[in-house]
């Protein structure tokens, strides 16, 4: 099939991109890496009358570590709208400042997608089963949008409304997403379970824990993808590991209290008893994994 007509926009800036945007409002749609909005145009799922590709806007691609200091993106990474899943992949600085969105990146399809694909971009669709807004929820990322009317951040955990819905207005622009730098101490591991390697995954574990000098947790932060409309945050679980040491029978007890109110979606992909039976063995998986990530840090320092 092929997409309904549209008008195409190129805007060489963000000004002119974000004037583009408030003119036109729901009749536009923004065009970033395509990954996910071209299939929905060629299958008729979305049939916007504008479509405003994003891909001029150069300053928009940047990828920078802000560390302690007195901006408002002090302590955090903060990754451009345009920035490629594979640029920020390939960037050597990810894996020891953000570790759990370096451990996730290369689960996305595959290289050829994530090379166009962006990091805010995937935020942006908030596909419950992808790994990204499951990363930006556990680790309280901020995603910083621009119209109109001015820039705001908006918390992760206040962005996932609904299934494909966010806190977006029609002409509000994600111009970069914020990432907090992890602490010292801190291992993170992605898991999931796909049918094929690149496949969206039928259930997926963000997982991050951070250990003082004792080896007890400080800080733990989990999210599950692939189990409900949105990503969701295991509050309880969290707040269960920190303070305790980080052993076999907490990851279990975490698993359990993660998956307790679970009640996944049953597809053709897999049924909820079998989603959320996953989901609580990815629990334990991506909690062992963060453990072992965060011992070895304490060996390297
Ligand atoms: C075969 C295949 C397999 C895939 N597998 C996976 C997978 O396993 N895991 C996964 O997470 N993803 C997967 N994807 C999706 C991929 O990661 C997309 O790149 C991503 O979901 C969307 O990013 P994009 O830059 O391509 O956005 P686009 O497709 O250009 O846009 C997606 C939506 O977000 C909106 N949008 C984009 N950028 C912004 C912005 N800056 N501000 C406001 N709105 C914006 C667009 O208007 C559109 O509605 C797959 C895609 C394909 C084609």
């Amino acid at each position: 099939m092929k997409p309904a007509p549209f008008t195409y926009h190129r805007p060489a800036d963000l000004d002119s991109l974000v004037a583009t945007m408030a003119d036109l409002g729901d009749e536009a749609k923004l065009l970033a890496g395509g990954q996910s909005l071209v299939p929905l145009l060629a299958l008729r799922l979305a049939s916007p009358t504008h479509l405003v590709d994003m891909s001029r806007v150069l300053d928009l691609r940047a990828v920078d570590v802000h560390e302690a200091g007195e901006s408002a993106d002090a302590g955090y990474l903060v990754v451009g709208a345009n920035a490629t899943q594979r640029d920020v992949e390939l960037d050597l600085r990810i894996a020891a400042r953000v570790p759990l969105l370096a451990d996730a990146l290369p689960l996305i399809a595959h290289p050829q997608i994530r090379n166009r694909g962006t990091v805010c971009g995937s935020i942006a669709h908030a596909d419950p089963a992808a790994e990204l807004p499951a990363v930006a929820l556990a680790l309280d990322a901020r995603i910083v949008v621009r119209s109109a009317r001015g820039t705001r951040r908006i918390d992760a955990s206040d962005f996932f409304l609904s299934y494909l819905e966010t806190a977006l207005e029609p002409d509000d622009v994600v111009v970069a997403v914020e990432f907090p730098l992890a602490a010292p101490h801190t291992g993170a591991a992605f898991h999931e379970i796909s049918r094929r390697h690149g496949d969206f995954a039928m259930a997926g574990v963000a997982a991050s824990l951070t250990l003082d000098h004792d080896g007890r947790i400080v800080d733990a932060r989990l999210a599950l993808s692939g189990v409900a409309s949105i990503p969701l945050r295991a509050a309880a679980a969290e707040a269960g590991l920190v303070g305790a040491a980080p052993t076999d029978e907490a990851f279990l007890a975490a698993s359990s209290e993660a998956t307790a109110l679970l009640d996944p979606p049953d597809d053709i992909h897999a049924t909820a008893a079998y989603r959320k039976h996953i989901a609580g063995v990815l629990v334990r998986r991506a909690l062992r994994a963060a453990h072992e990530r965060a011992l070895a840090g304490f060996e390297q320092s």
